[in-house]
């Protein structure tokens, strides 16, 4: 039986909700966090995943704040170099163009991190905040009034209630429904195939792109000699090399990749992930503020996703937060279209550029591969353009949230 008045209710536990529930209750507000996650008795909580995710600054920079950095630190490799390698072998194929963060002064673009270990070093984080109790159970109804949201827990008898919802409940988001939020859904003819390996030949914390007709494939470097794959391709090419041996899919990789990383060995289980795309047409509404992929789900390149989500929970803790420390209601019409504002300005620009990336691989369509050949030559040799690119990949340039901020 749970009876029980929150100020905020945070529906998912992914590593987007994760964040958004430690920073809410650092700023002292009541928050219940709810995933069927914790239902589960599998010792952590947690569930393995064979995505590792590449943070950038102002994640890194969050981390660090909540004192959780060194922990993924230990396990995360630097991000210093990138270079595209054009392996579309059409008419107007694009240059090899590289990238060196060491252009724009101190960091790396990136830290690579085992995403099991960052989701795992995020909840034990939860399970030890004040103010914070996690809830074992899907949402399964939300009813939103003037005044605050209302919602049941299935297998849970009894409601819980706050003036706001952050909802990072992923794609299928039943609370962006509740919220009356309507979305756009596209797909891509695509699969991503994800997992870690070791290699014969170091890394130089570099990451290769190669960029073949149905789509890229991605190698980000970790510890030591190892490195983690996105590979991208068509379904069901995908769906085989996901199949194959151990033995077959590291020699087919390491002949995919030219031998750039000498032999492979030791991948880890692979995961699969059809390529889907997502935009809410808002981003707040009815006291309920979505963050990650229940606002925004992007192919896997540029290592946008989780950045952005994580940026998502940054701004919506520090509104509620702000809000509740002048005496406000934390689920006002103000907050909902301050954070919409603020959150479009970095999302769909973001979904625009990896969008049109995508699929100026897939379609063959030379006004298209033009602009990619002809993008990616300026880029490699005009400096100050190659700059602002790298500077903005990262992320905007301005209206970072405060806690991501040097
Ligand atoms: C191959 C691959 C590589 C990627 N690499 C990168 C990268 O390098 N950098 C990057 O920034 N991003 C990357 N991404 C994107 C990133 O993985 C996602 O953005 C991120 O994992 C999504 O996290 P989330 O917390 O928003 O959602 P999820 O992890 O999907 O969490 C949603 C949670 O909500 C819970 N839930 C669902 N319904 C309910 C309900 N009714 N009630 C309660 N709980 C509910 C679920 O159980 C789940 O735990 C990659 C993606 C892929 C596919």
């Amino acid at each position: 039986m749970i009876e029980d008045r929150y100020d905020v209710v945070i529906a998912g536990a992914g590593p987007a909700g994760l964040v958004a529930g430690l920073l809410v209750a650092r700023a002292k507000l009541k928050v219940a966090l709810v995933d069927p996650l914790f239902k589960e008795k599998t010792g952590s909580g947690a569930r393995d995943d064979a995505r590792t995710i590449a943070l950038m600054q102002g994640a890194t920079r969050l981390l660090k704040h909540l004192n959780l950095w060194s922990v993924c630190e230990n396990s995360a490799a630097p991000l210093w170099r990138m270079r595209l390698i054009d392996r579309t072998e059409r008419f107007l194929s694009a240059p090899t163009a590289t990238f060196d963060a060491h252009e724009l002064g101190g960091d790396p673009f990136a830290w690579n991190v085992p995403l099991t270990l960052l989701t795992n070093t995020l909840q034990r984080s939860c399970r030890k905040a004040k103010n914070l109790t996690m809830i074992g159970g899907s949402i399964d109804h939300v009813e939103t009034t003037d005044t605050e949201v209302k919602l049941s827990v299935d297998n849970v008898s009894g409601q819980i209630s706050a003036g706001c919802v952050i909802a990072a409940d992923g794609r299928n988001s039943l609370c962006r429904e509740a919220a009356k939020i309507k979305v756009t859904n596209w797909s891509y003819p695509q699969k991503a195939v994800a997992c870690s390996f070791s290699h014969s030949l170091p890394h130089e914390n570099m990451s290769t792109e190669f960029h073949y007709p149905a789509g890229p494939l991605t190698v980000v470097p970790l510890e030591g000699n190892r490195s983690s794959l996105v590979w991208i391709e068509k379904p069901d090419v995908a769906d085989e090399i996901h199949q194959l041996s151990d033995t077959d899919f590291c020699a087919r990789l390491a002949h995919q990749m030219d031998f750039v990383l000498g032999e492979i060995s030791k991948a880890t289980p692979r995961g699969l992930f059809p390529i889907h795309g997502l935009t809410a047409r808002q981003f707040a509404k009815n006291r309920i503020l979505l963050v990650g992929e229940a606002g925004h789900v992007l192919p896997p390149i540029g290592a946008q996703g989780l950045n952005l989500g994580l940026r998502d929970a940054a701004l919506a803790a520090e509104l509620i937060d702000d809000a509740n420390s002048a005496n406000e209601d934390i689920g006002s019409d103000d907050i909902m279209l301050t954070f919409d504002r603020r959150r479009r300005l970095d999302i769909f620009p973001r979904t625009v550029v990896v969008d049109l990336l995508n699929r100026s691989l897939i379609h063959n369509f030379a006004p298209l591969q033009g602009a990619r050949g002809l993008g990616l030559f300026l880029l490699n040799n005009i400096g100050p353009l190659r700059r602002e690119v790298m500077q903005r990949g990262m992320q905007p340039l301005n209206d970072v949230p405060r806690i991501m901020q040097e």
